[in-house]
């Protein structure tokens, strides 16, 4: 009996796609040294090829329907692990606890707390490749313009994001709305960033910055007890015009700015 995808899990496998999958492998410089996780394996698609390039595989599944695919398939590997369960729940120090990068088509449902939690588990994880919604790709690796947000100043500051290629829609089954992109996130060993400013810190900055979108940064940042008089001071003494808006400053340009507004 084929298997029915279920929505709520973000089910859209990638189909006949020989030539995504081999590129994915490609880009994502997959060796027999490595040890990967595989999160949302699905029908197995993109683990046989993993299976094959790595020293190991450990795939994380929700769907209870496809361990018994899975299983069936890949069980006899002694190069395959299957966690099943969510994501987010499984403890990776303590179920993976050695160096591993990450390659994943993963649910787009949970794109934003799946990143966060590799994020916070970046002692064991180097390098992330995963595929996700296009738009979604474009606004993280956003370098400069209006598609930057917190979440890409959040990647960007353990990490360099990098958008690789995209996949159209037809490529998947069932054929989702819209199109996907794979992309990297290597995330930084000695991060120079969080030297310069603590994680804390650096995030109520950002997030006071965004806070509403139509606003310039001089009016966002005033809601952090600062008067504006203070703000145009200090900013202007950085080189920083405070009409502009939080999406035009580059990740160094914050460094820049919490540093002269935390300074008593
Ligand atoms: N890798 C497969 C492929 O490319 O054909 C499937 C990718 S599909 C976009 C996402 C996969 O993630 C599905 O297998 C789904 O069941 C699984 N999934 C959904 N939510 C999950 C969660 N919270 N934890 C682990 N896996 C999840």
């Amino acid at each position: 009996m084929a298997f029915k995808h279920k929505k709520k899990y973000g089910q859209n496998f990638l189909t006949n796609a020989n030539h995504i999958l081999n590129k994915i492998i490609d880009v994502s410089g997959v060796e027999d040294t490595d040890s990967i996780v595989e999160i949302g394996p699905g029908e197995g698609a993109l683990t046989e090829l993993l299976l094959e390039n790595s020293k190991k595989v450990i795939c994380m599944e929700i769907d209870t329907d496809l361990e018994r695919i899975l299983r069936k398939k890949y069980d006899t590997n002694p190069k395959f692990t299957l966690l099943m369960g969510d994501v987010l729940q499984q403890d990776f120090q303590k179920e993976v606890g050695e160096k591993v990068k990450v390659v994943a088509n993963i649910p787009y449902y949970i794109t934003s707390p799946i990143i966060h939690k590799l994020i916070e588990n970046k002692n064991i994880i180097s390098e992330i490749y995963i595929m996700v919604q296009k738009e979604v790709a474009e606004r993280i690796c956003a370098k400069k313009g209006k598609e930057r947000s917190v979440l890409t100043l959040s990647v960007e500051y353990f990490g360099d994001a990098e958008y690789l290629f995209t996949i159209p829609k037809e490529d998947f089954v069932p054929v989702p709305k819209i199109d996907s992109a794979f992309m990297s996130i290597k995330l930084r060993e000695n991060n120079k960033y969080e030297e310069l400013v603590d994680e804390k810190t650096f995030f109520k900055y950002v997030k006071a910055a965004f806070a509403t979108k139509r606003k310039n940064i001089l009016n966002n940042l005033s809601r952090l007890g600062f008067t504006k008089d203070e703000l145009r001071e200090k900013l202007g003494s950085i080189g920083i015009d405070g009409s502009r808006r939080a999406e035009s400053l580059s990740i160094d340009e914050y460094m820049d700015l919490i540093k002269v507004l935390e300074a008593k």
